[in-house]
């Protein structure tokens, strides 16, 4: 019953001793189990405290400080000016045609269907074409896009390539 009371008062008999009722502390002098129970948790604490939290390294605050700078530099106007900024000035050059075609793509179709309002209003009758022909027509406009965008790049890349020459 007394070794219940122990249990009890477990982590008083660790942190304040001295609150603990006499008689069960008297129990810890006499009862190897209870004894063997508060040496073990004393032990458990004992390594709580001689555990540290690992120090950051020493350049983690002058890489904090510079990451932070950068992002605040680069902070562009929004998605629009993002994406053209990552597709003049990014690193992955040869991502840049894809790019350049995704916006295309994305004026295509959103011309597109402007073009088929238009249509549909002024004739008042569904288009005639089936949606197979239409699939084709669309692939071959943007093959043609695609083609005109890559002659484009490779002009800007020898442009610059002979500006380099000049200098
Ligand atoms: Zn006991």
């Amino acid at each position: 019953m007394i070794c219940r009371k122990v249990k009890a008062n477990l982590a008083d008999l660790l942190l304040d001793p001295e609150s603990v009722s006499v008689d069960v502390r008297d129990h810890l002098k006499e009862c190897a189990a209870c004894h063997q129970e508060l040496q073990s948790l004393q032990a458990t604490m004992s390594l709580m405290d001689e555990w540290h939290a690992p120090e950051p390294s020493s350049y983690f605050d002058s890489k904090l400080a510079v990451r932070l700078r950068e992002e605040q530099r680069a902070e562009p106007a929004g998605v629009l000016e993002r994406m053209r900024a990552r597709i003049l000035f990014g690193s992955n050059v040869h991502l840049r045609p894809i790019a350049a075609g995704a916006l295309a793509l994305l004026i295509i179709i959103g011309g597109g269907t402007y073009a088929d309002l238009m249509t549909s209003s002024h004739s008042g009758t569904p288009a005639k074409i089936s949606a197979t022909v239409q699939d084709l027509q669309s692939i071959d406009d943007n093959a043609q896009v695609f083609q005109q965008l890559n002659s484009l790049d490779q002009d800007d890349q020898s442009d610059s390539g002979s500006s380099a020459n000049n200098l």
